[in-house]
């Protein structure tokens, strides 16, 4: 929503509509009996960039919008993109507007974040093989057949890590929020199928346990779909401890089709079940589970079940484990 206010190019904030008031908490109450004004939501840092501002608009009648912050009535700061037009032959009133854009701010700072994080984890792995692979040279000009084994073991385990990180990252970078991708009809079951059969290669010290009929048809992208049941599975793995099982269900009723991958892991706290499937969100964990993941497996899981007209939740209780549910139409 697009906040209007006017103002006399004093500190007198003439009208505002309720998008505005709404932006930084006042009410037309607040306006009429002078509580809210220029200066009052206006942080001081701002005040050079609003004196040229004013005078850019009393030039040129228009100006160049551009961001700052304003006071919100509870004392944080909203992040705003403003512009201003007067249309007065002798400049006695002009309208500014403005855009809250605290969301896009979160969501540059995530990125930020995220690109941070990304590099540290790529070099990481990286420094630490290539001290190994000393080792394992030593080793190696020493005979040592045992420590030959343990480097390359250590070795081994650092790629595993950038194995990870590099798939989410190229499961990010193949997704893009407007991409289309060609939907036919589909068989859930065989999907998973497939996908589960593929995993179990993968992960073969894991038991993967998979249960359901065939015939259960929804319009969809089967490539996607399995990109989505794969993600929900590797967290299934990386999530829980080896010797525990992993069941993965492909259901239906009249309505729907449901894919279930249930873990006995270590759980999601109540605090973090919204959240995990934003971008970039991760949760905290212990030192067993750090440094292996980004935080957008899920964001995408749910954008691409988003497209298939579905929904995806998940039901958790720390230390117990969690049960991630998608819920996608039948044809009918
Ligand atoms: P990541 O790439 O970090 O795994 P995801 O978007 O796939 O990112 O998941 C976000 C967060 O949700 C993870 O950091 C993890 O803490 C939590 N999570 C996802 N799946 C599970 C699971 N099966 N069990 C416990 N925690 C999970």
């Amino acid at each position: 929503m697009l906040g209007v206010a006017s103002t006399d190019f004093n500190d007198t904030i003439l009208h505002a509509n309720d998008a505005f008031l709404s932006m930084i908490g006042y009410t037309q109450e607040d306006l009429q009996n002078g509580t809210l004004r220029w200066s009052v939501i206006s942080p001081k840092k701002y005040d050079e960039t609003d004196e040229a501002k004013v005078e850019e608009l009393l030039r040129d009648r228009t100006i160049v919008p551009f961001e700052k912050e304003y006071i919100h009535k509870d004392g944080h700061t909203v992040p705003v993109l403003v512009g201003a037009e007067t249309f007065d032959d002798d400049l006695r009133t002009g309208v500014c507007f403005a855009l809250d854009i605290s969301e896009l701010k979160e969501l540059e700072r995530k990125k930020d974040d995220f690109i941070g994080m990304v590099s540290h984890e790529l070099k990481t792995p990286l420094s630490v093989m290539k001290l190994q692979s000393g080792f394992l040279k030593d080793a190696i000009e020493a005979g040592d057949t045992n420590e030959q084994r343990e480097f390359a073991n250590e070795i081994a385990e650092q790629i595993d890590k950038l194995d990870i990180l590099i798939t989410d990252l190229l499961n990010m970078a193949r997704y893009r929020s407007d991409d289309v991708f060609p939907v036919s009809a589909i068989d859930v079951y065989d999907c998973l199928s497939e996908a589960v059969r593929a995993l179990s290669l993968v992960h073969s010290g894991r038991t993967l346990s998979f249960e359901g009929k065939q015939g259960i048809y929804v319009r969809g992208n089967s490539g996607r779909l399995s990109q989505v049941v794969t993600n929900l599975i590797n967290n299934a793995v990386r999530y829980s401890k080896p010797d525990t099982v992993i069941h993965i269900l492909a259901e239906k009723d009249d309505q729907n089709a449901y894919i279930k991958v249930i873990d006995q892991g270590i759980g999601i706290a109540p605090e973090d079940i919204e959240k995990i499937f934003e971008r970039f969100y991760r949760v905290n964990h212990s030192d067993t589970y750090k440094n292996t993941a980004a935080g957008i497996g899920l964001y995408v899981c749910s954008e691409i079940v988003k497209y298939h007209k579905g929904t995806i939740n998940v039901e958790s209780e720390k230390g117990k484990g969690s049960t991630f549910t998608i819920t996608i139409p039948l044809i009918r």
